[in-house]
């Protein structure tokens, strides 16, 4: 069996930078990447729908040791996908990248200090396991089944299937949801349509924000590279550190806000309430994204529409509404959101006792009580993804590098007991209904020091970069 040091699951964005900061941080280490799929780049290669983007700024969603170059902060999905095909290539990674090898299995043995992990047709041994799985399943989105699904005549697509060169020029479209995919579906698909609608049960907190950021493109204009590149994440992460905490801290101020700002860019016909004026407390969910207010330009020429009403059924035209109406429809799109799943799907033991994720507490957002040399690679739910996913990654060769220095091989994060009584609060404290349906696949947070987790990066930065690694906390062996 081929053995590695460490074994990274998953060539995402997270999977990428991971291979980055090991060959540069443990360069003795020997390791690999177990990629499931047949291409790199998870989510942005996995989404195909029309118009599908980041809603973060590429500056802090892009690597901080591989510049963002491209135009525009808010990226288009194609783009992002170049952009980890260019880092995997610039740097080495993708030789190193074992695509076809969706892990099942890791066993880990406390005698041999071991993980075996087991994909459909290899083995492989490894000390470390760096799980860089994403956080939902790769293999089918959120489906609801709605009654009289059978009975439409026209064609239902979910966002994470998008069948090539589907042709919807001309078609009632209805796109079922008020996340981030709705809103971006809406606009993008609703030049080409006949008419879009967004059919939405209950709102979500829009901002629009431009898709070019006009400081930061004064900055690259005329600073170095790799000088703009550090400001400009400096200068988001602040502002979007900023903004997070005060909408957290004044709730009914931040709703005022963003109602207002809302209210100002609708055409008359749509009121803010009840479309746009969700029931829930901004931040409670991720707060959802207009680059250049795209989907308010679409509402005032007419080309989309809003509807808050709760689908009663399917028809064989379209759908009925629990207020009676009905809406004709040729395509639509349930944007019902994903199926998180935890660390991959894969089935974990430690010396052949079955590890059930939502049993463990998260030691420092990526480790698990009870489990030894293994970590899962999440990144921010308030904030770029790859602020958190890039600490993490540093903070492991922090550890890979302590088990070297002290000569030791394991290292085992053991929960105080009394955690357990707190009642149980997922990793992900969102109360988006994809969250709340995993709330027990997940595994736990706890109430205090490492078993706390804080979505906040200024905090995380100090705390996983400089504090120590030998906490009390985390045994070696
Ligand atoms: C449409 C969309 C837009 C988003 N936009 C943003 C944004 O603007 N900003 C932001 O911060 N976040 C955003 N996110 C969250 C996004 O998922 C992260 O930003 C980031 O791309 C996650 O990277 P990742 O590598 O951790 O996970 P993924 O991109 O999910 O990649 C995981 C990889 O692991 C592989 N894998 C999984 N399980 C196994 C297994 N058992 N064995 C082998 N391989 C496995 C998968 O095939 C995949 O290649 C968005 C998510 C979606 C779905």
């Amino acid at each position: 069996m081929e053995h590695l040091d460490v074994l990274i699951v998953g060539a995402g964005l997270s999977g990428i930078g991971a291979a980055y900061r090991i060959q540069t941080r443990c360069p003795d280490r020997t390791y690999a990447v177990l990629e499931g799929r047949e291409a790199l780049g998870g989510t942005w290669d996995l989404f195909r729908y029309p118009g599908v983007r980041s809603d973060s700024d590429m500056f802090t969603l892009g690597f901080p040791f591989h510049p963002w170059k491209a135009a525009k902060a808010i990226a288009d999905g194609p783009s992002i996908l170049d952009y980890l095909h260019e880092t995997a290539s610039t740097y080495g990674i993708d030789k190193h990248i074992r695509f076809g090898q969706r892990v099942v299995r890791a066993s880990w043995s406390s005698a041999d200090a071991l993980w075996t992990v087991e994909t459909a047709d290899a083995a492989y041994t490894c000390s470390f396991l760096y799980v860089c799985s994403g956080y939902y399943d790769y293999d089918s989105g959120y489906v609801v089944d709605f009654d009289g699904k059978n009975d439409f005549q026209g064609r239902i697509v979910h966002p994470q299937h998008w069948p090539d060169q589907l042709d919807y020029a001309g078609q009632r479209v209805v796109v079922i949801g008020s996340g981030a995919t709705a809103v971006t579906l809406v606009p993008a698909m609703a030049g080409t349509a006949e008419h879009v609608t967004m059919l939405q049960r209950s709102p979500s907190y829009v901002a629009s924000r431009p898709a070019h950021d006009a400081l930061s493109d004064r900055m690259r204009a005329v600073l170095p590279e790799n000088l703009a590149h550090r400001l400009i994440r400096g200068k988001n992460v602040v502002a979007s550190t900023a903004i997070y905490n005060a909408f957290r801290k004044w709730p009914a101020h931040a709703a005022w806000l963003l109602n207002s700002a809302v209210a100002k860019q609708l055409p008359e016909s749509i009121p803010v309430d009840p479309h746009f004026t969700p029931r829930y407390k901004p931040w409670d969910q991720r707060l959802c994204l207009v680059p250049d207010a795209d989907l308010f330009k679409a509402l005032h020429n007419g080309s989309a529409s809003v509807v808050t009403d709760e689908i009663d059924r399917f028809t064989p035209t379209g759908l009925r509404l629990r207020s009676g109406r009905e809406l004709e429809a040729d395509l639509v799109v349930t944007a019902t959101g994903l199926r998180m799943v935890a660390l991959g799907n894969i089935q974990v033991t430690v010396d052949e006792r079955p590890v059930a994720p939502h049993d463990t507490f998260v030691y420092k957002g990526m480790m698990l009580s009870g489990v030894p040399n293994l970590a899962w690679c999440i990144g921010y739910t308030n904030n770029s993804w790859t602020l958190r996913s890039d600490l993490t990654s540093q903070y492991v060769c922090r550890l890979l590098n302590h088990l070297t220095a002290t000569g030791t091989r394991v290292c085992l994060p053991e929960v105080d007991p009394s955690e357990y009584d707190a009642p149980p609060r997922p990793v992900v404290d969102l109360s988006s209904g994809y969250i709340r349906r995993a709330a027990q696949i997940l595994p736990r947070q706890g109430t205090q020091g490492p078993w706390r987790l804080r979505q906040n990066y200024p905090r995380d930065l100090i705390t996983l970069r400089y504090n120590r690694v030998d906490d009390g906390v985390m045994q070696f062996s």
